[in-house]
């Protein structure tokens, strides 16, 4: 999946934010919260211990990038980053790396509607898309600029 996106004909279909040179930003298509975003190398490795330098620094800039868009777009007072490494840790798609980027607001677990399992968000994955895009286009070109 991780592979294909950034391969499809319709970025927006494929929900996919902008593609650098080795790594790719993608909007989660289960968000845990609004805006839940990732940031996913073009490379199918598993594991951080596979991959380099140039692949690690593009990916640490477009976390960097994908904050300063959600933050200007979305103001939430919080962030959780990280990696899911492994089955065993909650990765959902274990194959393929990637680095979650979710924004918190206080007290949004509890405004959060869960009905029947399935989290209710306040805007469509489309209307997070066309909001946030620009942004993050406009946020890395300033700080992954130089990278490519
Ligand atoms: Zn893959």
């Amino acid at each position: 999946m991780f592979c294909e996106a950034p391969l499809a004909e319709d970025p927006k279909q494929a929900l996919v934010l902008y593609k650098g040179k080795k790594a790719y930003i993608i909007l989660n298509k289960y968000p845990y919260n609004t805006a839940h975003t990732m940031v996913v190398p073009y490379r199918h490795v598993s594991s951080i211990l596979l991959l380099d330098k140039d692949e690690l620094f593009e990916m640490s800039l477009m976390v960097k990038a994908v904050v300063k868009a959600i933050t200007e777009v979305y103001k939430p007072h919080g962030f959780n980053i990280g990696i899911n490494m492994g089955e065993s840790a909650g990765a959902g798609i274990a194959e393929h790396i990637h680095i979650h980027v979710v924004p918190r607001w206080c007290g949004d677990t509890n405004y959060t509607l869960i009905i029947g399992g399935v989290k209710v968000l306040p805007e469509t994955l489309d209307q997070t898309y066309e909001k946030l895009k620009p942004a993050v286009e406009k946020a890395c070109k300033e700080i992954c600029g130089e990278n490519e």
